[in-house]
């Protein structure tokens, strides 16, 4: 770990790794630091929810909660144009969620947000000669993520592969904790879900998919989509998943 650190701060998701990064990080004991949530605008409601409990949890544990979110992008002519979620971004540039490019709404929503918000509080214009900690919730499972993701301004630290907890164990640390299973923290326009998951957004936010479908069908966008090719299946027999049961 680097000495002179200018600002640290943990990047919690809203899902079981990051959520069971903080219950360890309370269990242990560790310094309460800065909390950085990134809204996309267009969650499920049940992480809203979950968000909310942690976040409150977190203040009482003498941590300082900050939500972020919304892109902001610049023009040449000096302009700004704020799109205060992923969603309308997409319909504003004709971008179809479906076949976005993943990493443009991680980098838009989630990480330029943050990067503003630290910016701000340490009044710069960039990270130069900055060191800035991000304590990340991967978890031990995953640990070959952590190659993915290098900026040299920033150190990322992975507690949860450090202390060698893998996915069973988070999850088994939330259900310990809170009594339940945190739902995977996954926007409900995401093109990563499966049927199954498109099925839970679907009866959670019937009126987004339906939007989302007749959009993508117009002649503006122009891809063709429907319910059932996104695996939506409106049988109410169908397996469903429940609120606050983790997908996997
Ligand atoms: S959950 Fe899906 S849509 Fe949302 S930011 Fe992540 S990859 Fe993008």
């Amino acid at each position: 770990m680097r000495l002179n650190i200018d600002y640290e701060h943990i990047s919690f998701g809203g899902g079981v790794d990051s959520t069971a990064l903080l219950i360890e990080w309370w269990r242990k004991e560790l310094k309460p630091i800065d909390i950085i949530f990134s809204d996309t605008g267009i969650e499920q409601t049940k992480t809203y929810e979950h968000v909310a409990h942690i976040m409150k949890l977190a203040q009482e544990y003498g941590h300082k909660t900050i939500v972020v979110g919304g892109y902001e992008r610049a023009h040449q002519d000096g302009n700004y144009t704020m799109y205060p979620d992923y969603y309308s971004y997409c319909f504003q540039n004709k971008i179809v969620p479906l076949r976005a490019y993943r990493k443009e709404c991680t980098y838009r929503f989630k990480i330029v947000p943050s990067n503003r918000y630290i910016r701000s509080i340490l009044g710069i214009k960039n990270f130069r000669n900055k060191n800035i900690l991000s304590y990340i919730g991967y978890n031990y499972d995953e640990k070959n993520r952590i190659n993915d993701t290098v900026y040299k301004w920033q150190q990322q630290i992975f507690p949860l592969i450090e202390w060698k907890l893998g996915r069973k164990h988070v999850k088994q640390i939330c259900r310990d904790y809170l009594g339940y299973v945190p739902i995977k923290s996954r926007c409900i326009i995401c093109p990563n879900q499966n049927p199954i998951e498109w099925n839970y957004s679907y009866n959670h936010h019937k009126e987004i998919i339906d939007d989302l479908v007749i959009n993508a069908q117009s002649d503006i966008l122009n891809f063709p989509i429907t319910k059932k090719d996104l695996g939506i299946n409106p049988d109410p027999k169908q397996k469903l998943l429940t609120d606050f049961l983790s997908v996997d």
